[in-house]
């Protein structure tokens, strides 16, 4: 099986292409084609541990480039489609570049995997496609509700896929995952960012209240999931993967604080992020029960191994913000949510 993994070079895509080459050993399992455009998000590095495969192989490119997606989709049996503008924040400053690579950049993946009959299609969207819920959580059947730019682009996209397989009869299944953490992450985002700020004895800025909950879960889970999905999903079916730890950002914050060794005076309070969801949800009940999902990592020790890779890989971690005793986050970054 050909496999082409789109943004393989950002977070949770290299975690996917790493454990999906690792456990055979060279010469067997799925060949892996990593297209990446490595924006300020992909990083090559991400993917060292299986450059040398003969299973592997790179192309620096764009989702967007038509003539390049036919040509390397005629060669594969499967997509997994995780490239994408990913940061909130950015897309409240900007979110042109959402569109353009979250909706346009699927449209020509999606239309390039009919017209060369590709087996399987995994698009990978997200659980802030449903908006915000204030109590229970989201089933796959719920309608879509996003707030922000980046998840109405992947709303957009999410729904393009699915009518891909309505319109096209393309094997397509969709994956709304809640917030991932793990090692290998730009350190834009809030896990890295305050581990980065906490080691270097700088302060952290914390949103509005800090009441905002998210469910934690390890890329490790997520990564798995989507083999199965990929594996025995069925086509036209959207599912929900969640299962890690739900905590508020004041309750994130305080675990980051012990994890780091550091005091409660490092928080600093900042003004909060504009249409900022409350709480994010989903039940993954149809994952379980069809396909075996169980996460399997505890957030307790998913934590503690992270803080450790940030510690061991300095040059991973984000420059402190003002080189002495870290300040207000740049205005279109930080904050504690993705
Ligand atoms: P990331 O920002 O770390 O990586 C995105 C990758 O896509 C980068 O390597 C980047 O270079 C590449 N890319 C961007 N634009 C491209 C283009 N036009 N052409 C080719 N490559 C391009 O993101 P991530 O956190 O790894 O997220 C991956 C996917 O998972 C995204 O689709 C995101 O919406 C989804 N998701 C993320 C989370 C999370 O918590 N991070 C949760 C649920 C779903």
């Amino acid at each position: 099986m050909r496999i082409l993994v789109t943004g393989g070079a950002g977070f949770i895509g290299s975690h996917f292409v790493r454990t999906l080459l690792a456990p055979e050993g060279p010469g067997s399992g799925p060949h892996v084609t990593v297209l990446d455009a490595l924006t300020y998000a992909g990083d090559r590095a991400n993917l060292r541990p299986v450059e040398g495969d003969p299973r592997f192989s790179f192309v620096h490119g764009d989702i967007r480039d038509q003539p390049l997606v036919d040509s390397l989709l005629a060669g594969h049996d499967a997509v997994v489609h995780f490239a994408a503008e990913s940061h909130v924040d950015r897309s409240i400053a900007g979110g042109t570049d959402f569109a353009a690579t979250n909706v346009l950049g699927t449209q020509i993946l999606l239309e390039s995997a009919v017209r060369h009959r590709v087996a399987r299609f995994v698009h990978v969207s997200t659980d802030e496609v449903y908006g915000s819920i204030a109590e229970g959580s989201w089933t796959e059947d719920a309608p879509l509700a996003p707030n922000s730019p980046y998840s109405a682009t992947k709303a957009g996209s999410d729904l393009l896929a699915l009518a891909h397989h309505r319109t096209h009869g393309l094997d397509v299944s969709v994956t709304r995952c809640s917030n991932n953490y793990g090692p290998y992450q730009h350190p834009e985002k809030v896990i890295p960012l305050f581990v980065s700020r906490l080691l270097a004895g700088g302060r952290v800025p914390l949103y509005g209240d800090g009441l905002h909950v998210r469910d934690w879960l390890h890329v490790d889970d997520h990564c798995r999931a989507l083999r199965l999905v990929l594996e025995g999903g069925r086509p036209g079916e959207v599912y929900n993967i969640g299962g890690g730890t739900e905590l508020s950002n004041r309750d994130l914050t305080a675990r980051l604080l012990a994890a780091c060794g550091a005091d409660a005076d490092r928080i600093e309070r900042v003004t909060d992020r504009k249409g900022h969801d409350r709480r994010y949800s989903v039940d993954w009940t149809k994952i379980h029960d069809e396909l075996g999902y169980t996460p399997r990592h505890s957030f307790e020790d998913g934590l503690a191994e992270t803080v450790a890779w940030y510690r061991d890989h300095p040059e991973r971690c984000a420059p402190p913000a003002d080189g002495t005793h870290a300040a207000a986050p740049a205005p279109a970054l930080g904050g504690a949510a993705r």
